[in-house]
């Protein structure tokens, strides 16, 4: 019986997958969700009903659309394979109950603004803003704290807008994050209360920080920052051999002295540059939601 439901709730998430895809689309290019019926997004021929099977249609059609052989992206696939596992993932943790179906409504709506961020670099903020409704929703259910749900949402706000600002020391204006990152932070904020947040945001530096670092490091080698490239080498070395063999003052210092310069060298690269890179930070929320609920 059990897989039987197991095996619903994979068909339901590839279905919903389906489903997220065109809001995806849609919510890119501002196109009504409903209306009209699914198109080629190349040459905007109208699809067969079987050409919008899951995963099915795109290994049957060679992932190439079958009227104009543009190939179709393989976020299509992707998109839907992530919503049978969030679902099925869902299920497996907390069975057939409320907990279940808030934490699909919330992987869902963190899987279409990961999608879009990491696309377009575009987030609708109306989604985060439905999840913080259904977080404030989901406490009350569970006749947990109100007040607690609430404080997070502001705290997880807060704590983001206030990084974001960080950028205004750098040069008036300039955000370090989007906006679409506070609303999400306050989302997350009201589905796991002031405690879960704190954690919450812990774990997405540090995801954002394994993110961003290749993309960090070959950006500095490629406009010749081999300063800064040099310096994060002696960094890291430092702080792994005084957390592994000699802790003492001379490595210690070695860590300090070492992480200030990169510190400042980094500082002055993003005042010099011209073009930011962007790093998108609701993966990383994301990516550390998923660790919070599946694996602590
Ligand atoms: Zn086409």
């Amino acid at each position: 019986m059990d897989n039987y439901i197991l095996f619903l709730f994979c068909i339901v998430g590839l279905c919903f997958g389906s489903f997220f895809n065109v809001v995806i689309l849609r919510s890119l290019s501002g196109e009504s969700i409903v209306f009209p019926g699914s198109k080629c997004p190349k040459c905007n021929h109208k699809l067969y009903p079987w050409h919008n099977i899951p995963v099915l249609s795109y290994i049957l059609l060679r992932g190439k659309c079958y009227f104009c052989k543009e190939k179709i992206s393989i976020q299509y696939p992707i998109v839907e394979l992530v919503t049978m596992f969030a679902f099925a993932a869902s299920y497996l943790k907390f069975g057939l109950s409320i907990d279940s179906i808030f934490g699909i409504i919330l992987l869902s709506g963190l899987i279409i603004m990961t999608t879009t961020d990491l696309k377009e670099k575009l987030v609708d903020c109306n989604i985060a803003i439905l999840l913080a409704v259904c977080g404030l929703v989901f406490s009350y259910l569970r006749v947990e704290s109100i007040t607690d749900s609430f404080l997070g949402l502001i705290l997880g706000a807060v704590i983001i807008e206030a990084v974001a600002r960080l950028g205004y020391f750098i040069k008036p204006k300039i955000r370090v994050m989007g906006e679409a990152d506070t609303y999400v932070a306050g989302a997350l904020g009201a589905f796991f209360g002031v405690n879960g947040i704190c954690i919450v945001l812990v774990y997405s530096l540090i995801a954002s920080v394994l993110f961003a670092l290749p993309a960090f490091l070959f950006n500095q080698y490629k406009n010749n920052n081999k300063s800064t490239c040099i310096l994060f080498v002696l960094f890291a070395l430092s702080a792994v051999i005084f957390k592994a063999a000699y802790q003492n003052w001379i490595t210690f210092a070695a860590v300090g002295i070492s992480g200030l310069l990169l510190s400042v060298s980094i500082l002055k690269n993003i005042k010099n540059e011209t073009k930011r890179t962007y790093l998108p930070f609701v993966p990383a929320l994301a990516a550390a939601t998923i660790f919070y609920i599946f694996f602590q």
